[in-house]
Formats: structure tokens, sequence, C-alpha cells
């Protein structure tokens, strides 16, 4: 007697995604995964975001090139065994990590080209305002593909986060790069980031050439202003990545405000015509200690914590999609009909 294999969502979508290029993760730090210690998990406890971000420091500092390239090709083969085609990850580039972890990716990169297409992005954990941070920005815009940044920390540390825009879109459009931002990531209703990165987009004619990350909190703010945010969002044509697990986790508040789950709202994103694109962001690390790198666990939590079955888009969301925010060439032939 044959059992029929039974029909699973995985089972209609993943065949989608490896027909139409493989799965593209557009967001991780491959420089700090597999960092997870006793310790590690103790500062989770008892720091905040920010107090994390310094906290960081020493294990940067203390990290050999070799300790950052065995990171690396550690999160290069969890990808490939998983079908991943190509990668997106952040690298400290800063006056802890100096240039060490991005001449170490740039190694691994180049001993797994044959598997993974991999685009480096600088991550701005000191922000670009203060002077020696800056310094490391400016090399680090020379190594990447992508200008990277983090304009929380200059809003933090300056108040200065619309000149961090300046700065980051400035020096993307003098390189001809693409721009990655962190933005809007703690479910709070005054958070507006998103919002400044369309306006600063279309000040610098960036149309294109800019993708959000995370935008949990524009799901806390009301249905008119994020009916008005997805308008501008078209009009300067700035894209997102969703990272689910990665905020998923947010504290309970007190805040009132519209019900929702902690995650990029995408079940509002595709509909307005925005590009959404899937990634990890921290794996096995002190940020996220709890995300492992599974790709379908990822989409998974994307899909259910919004509501959004739209198979096709789903598909499309973790493999051509991933590609665009990339800067990657479209794969040829898309095909995103589910066969059952
Ligand atoms: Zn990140």
């Amino acid at each position: 007697m044959t059992v029929d294999t039974p029909l699973t969502i995985r089972s209609m979508i993943e065949p989608v995604i490896k027909r139409n290029g493989g799965w593209v993760n557009t967001h991780a730090h491959a420089d700090r995964s597999f960092t997870l210690s006793p310790d590690v998990l103790h500062m989770r406890k008892t720091c905040t975001l920010q107090e994390k971000w310094d906290a960081l420091d020493r294990l940067k500092a203390e990290s050999t090139e070799e300790d950052f390239y065995r990171r690396f090709s550690q999160l290069f083969e969890l990808m490939i065994s998983q079908g991943v085609t190509a990668l997106g990850t952040f690298v400290d580039i800063d006056p802890q990590s100096k240039d060490r972890a991005i001449k170490a990716g740039i190694r691994a990169r180049e001993h797994y080209k044959d598997q993974i297409t991999v685009k480096f992005a600088n991550q701005t954990l000191k922000g670009v305002i203060d002077p020696q941070a800056r310094e490391w920005f400016d090399i680090g815009s020379e190594m990447v593909d992508i200008i990277g940044a983090l304009p929380k920390r200059d809003e933090k540390d300056f108040g200065k986060g619309s000149e961090a825009f300046d700065i980051i879109l400035g020096t993307a459009k003098k390189l001809g790069k693409m721009v990655h931002v962190h933005v809007d990531q703690f479910n709070e209703s005054f958070e507006y980031e998103t919002e400044e990165l369309c306006n600063k987009t279309i000040e610098h004619g960036m149309q294109g050439k800019v993708v959000a990350i995370h935008g949990i909190s524009i799901a806390a703010h009301s249905r008119k202003y994020r009916q008005r945010l997805y308008g501008l969002m078209k009009e300067a044509n700035v894209m997102m990545i969703a990272c689910p697990t990665a905020w998923i986790d947010t504290p309970r508040s007190e805040m009132i405000g519209p019900m929702h789950n902690s995650m990029t709202p995408v079940d509002e994103l595709v509909p307005a015509g925005i590009t959404v694109a899937l990634g990890t962001d921290n794996v096995c690390d002190a940020m996220v200690p709890w995300n492992n790198g599974d790709m379908w666990h990822e989409l998974t939590l994307l899909a259910t914590g919004c509501r959004f079955d739209e198979m096709e888009e789903l598909a499309k969301i973790a493999s051509v999609n991933g590609r665009k925010v990339l800067g990657l060439e479209p794969i040829e032939n898309q095909d995103f009909s589910i066969k059952i």
C-alpha cells in the first residue's frame, strides 16, 4: 500500500522558490553569527539594546581575522545547505572590528563563490557622526557593495539622525551604490524613520536604490498614517526587508495602539505595491540568540504573523524580490504558478 505525500504549504511553495533562482537571504550579520555563550545570554537579560551594542565591543575587538573567517564560512555553509543562492550581510567596519571582519568576509566569499553570491554592507554600530566612527564608515564604504546604516545610533548619541541620513545617502550617491538602512525597529508609534528615509531618498535623488530593513513600527501607527506612508514609499521607490524572528520578541508594552504582531506589515506593503524581501538578521548571537538561520522558519513566521496567505507573493519575497534588493540580475523565465 502506498501512502500519498501529504500536501503542506511548504511542499507548495518551496519548489516555486527553487524554480525561480532559489532562496535569497537579504539581511544577516555574518561576522557575529554563532557567538553565543552563557555570558552573552546573561547580558541579554540585563542590558538594553543600546547597551548591547556597546557590550559587543569587547567581543569584536578580541576577534581575529580567522575568528571572523570561521563565522562567515559557517553562515555561508548553513545558507548553501538550505538552497540559498544569494546572501546580503552587514559587516562591522568600525573602531573595534576595524577592517579584519570585511577582509575575512571577502576571503570567505571568494572561497564559496561557486555556490553562493554574497553582497556586503557596512554596519555602522558607532554611527557616522563621531569622527573616529566616520573615518571607518568612509573606509568601509569603499570596501562594500552596499552602504549600510543605523541612523538611530546618531540620533541617540548626538540627536543627529537626520544628518546621518544625509551622510549615508550622499556617500552612496557619490559611490554609485545601493543603501540598506535599519529603521523603525522598536514597534513604537513615535518612530518615523521609514518616512524620513523616503523623504531623504527623494531629496538625494536615490529613488530605486534604497532599502529599509525591519519597519516594525509602521504597524504601530494609525491606518491613515500607514496608507500615507505606503504612498510615500512608492513615490520614493523604497523597498523593504522583513526579518521576522529578529523583532518578534519585542517586550510587552502598556502603550495603546492598533492591535498587531511585532513585525513588518507585509500584508499591507505587498498590496500597496512595495517590493518586500526576506532576511534572517542575526543568527545565534547576543542580539538574536533564538534565530538559527532557517529560511523556511522566517517565511512561515512572516506569513502567519501577518496572516498573509498569498502563496505566489510569498515565493517572490523569498526569491526574486531578494535579488532585486541586493541589486542582482533578475531571473529569466520566471514562473510563480503553484503546481500541485
Ligand atoms: Zn540587522
